[in-house]
């Protein structure tokens, strides 16, 4: 090993869901949403001025910032944005993650957290899910440095109640505890209103899955306006332009069309409804996902063969080859037209499977 070899910070990254480009592939595997932004979006787009790309862009984001907060009924010194949730949360375990202690989460979430936790050195414990795969307030009642984990969890789509999440906030008021609610928005209640009560809680949510903008990558959450403000010190001490000019203008777009935001989610929601109906009639046991996919096994076929068979025919889903879940696959709902060819492909699968 070359000396400058021993002081290089090295890290196992994230993996993302593979991102294929085939025409005539249907793509469930990523949590996307399948309709486009609101008309309001491609509007901002086509009066951005190129011109003004010269300029930096406002490094406080207000009027993101400033549409998120009139939205939520909350004042903007309670909201934060990234580049993408994902910038939130590392931006957060970074900021308020600084104990010996280690942060708690989920043994089943998502797989983004201990790679944060890696990276940044932070110390970290698992804590198993219950075989029903749902979070038991009582584990996370120990001695900790910080605690996060989704609702709805990812990949399992299982929600937990709010009184169960005010329990950990309740039971752990010396550290910050992060709600992740990427997928909040399809069907689960917030935990939002709850900072008003507790100064050690942070709520995160993504521009990239119920407002269709996941290429656009815009996060943003709320807390207590001084758990904020350690939060804009740090960001501000790592890039001061996290929000360039165009998401800035489309982010506003998008929070604006509310009507677009109410209908499409609503299709989700609906379309999940009935994509379970149709899975189990194909043998397929889940739990009840609220969230835009469906983590679910076959009674009999092997995940990972349906998955290969599946990818074969440029349908795509997402398939985790890790302890305890490796016989699942995670479903996200597509449109009616998408989800009737996987359900197309799957009788023929399991039909050549008996
Ligand atoms: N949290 C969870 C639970 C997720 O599944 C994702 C999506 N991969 C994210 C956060 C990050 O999403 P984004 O950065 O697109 O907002």
């Amino acid at each position: 090993m070359r000396t400058w070899e021993q002081n290089i910070r090295k890290v196992v990254p994230y993996t993302p869901g593979e991102q294929p480009n085939q025409p005539d592939m249907v793509k469930l595997n990523t949590n996307e949403n399948p309709y486009p932004p609101s008309p309001m979006v491609e509007q901002a787009m086509k009066e951005l001025e190129p011109d003004t790309m010269r300029l930096y862009p406002d490094p406080t984001a207000g009027e993101l910032v400033n549409a998120i907060a009139d939205y939520y009924n909350v004042k903007a010194s309670q909201v934060f944005v990234g580049v993408g949730s994902d910038d939130v949360i590392a931006m957060a375990f970074l900021t308020y993650f600084n104990s010996e202690k280690p942060i708690l989460f989920p043994d089943i979430t998502y797989s983004f957290y201990d790679v944060w936790a890696d990276t940044f050195r932070i110390p970290y414990k698992t804590i198993p899910l219950k075989d029903d795969f749902s979070i038991d307030p009582e584990d996370y009642k120990v001695e900790n440095g910080g605690i996060i984990f989704p609702n709805p969890n990812a990949p399992t789509g299982e929600v937990m109640t709010l009184d169960a999440i005010e329990e950990i906030i309740q039971a752990n008021p010396d550290v910050i505890v992060m709600v992740d609610e990427a997928y909040v928005d399809f069907g689960t209640e917030s935990a939002l209103p709850l900072i008003e009560k507790y100064d050690n809680l942070l709520v995160v949510q993504t521009f990239s899955k119920s407002r269709s903008m996941a290429g656009m990558r815009i996060g943003y959450c709320f807390g207590n306006e001084k758990l904020i403000s350690f939060l804009s010190d740090v960001k501000y001490s790592f890039n001061s332009y996290t929000m360039n000019r165009p998401s800035i203008k489309m982010g506003v777009a998008a929070v604006k069309d509310d009507a677009y935001f109410q209908k499409t989610r609503q299709q989700i929601i609906e379309t999940r409804e009935w994509a379970k109906e149709e899975l189990k009639k194909l043998g397929f046991a889940f739990g009840d996902s609220k969230s835009n996919f469906i983590f679910a096994r076959h009674e009999s076929a092997a995940a990972a063969d349906i998955f290969a068979k599946l990818r074969e025919k440029h349908i795509y889903v997402r398939y985790f080859n890790k302890p305890r879940i490796d016989n699942y696959l995670r479903i996200t709902i597509g449109t009616k037209e998408e989800m009737e060819k996987l359900f197309a492909a799957l009788r023929e699968i399991l039909s050549k499977n008996r």
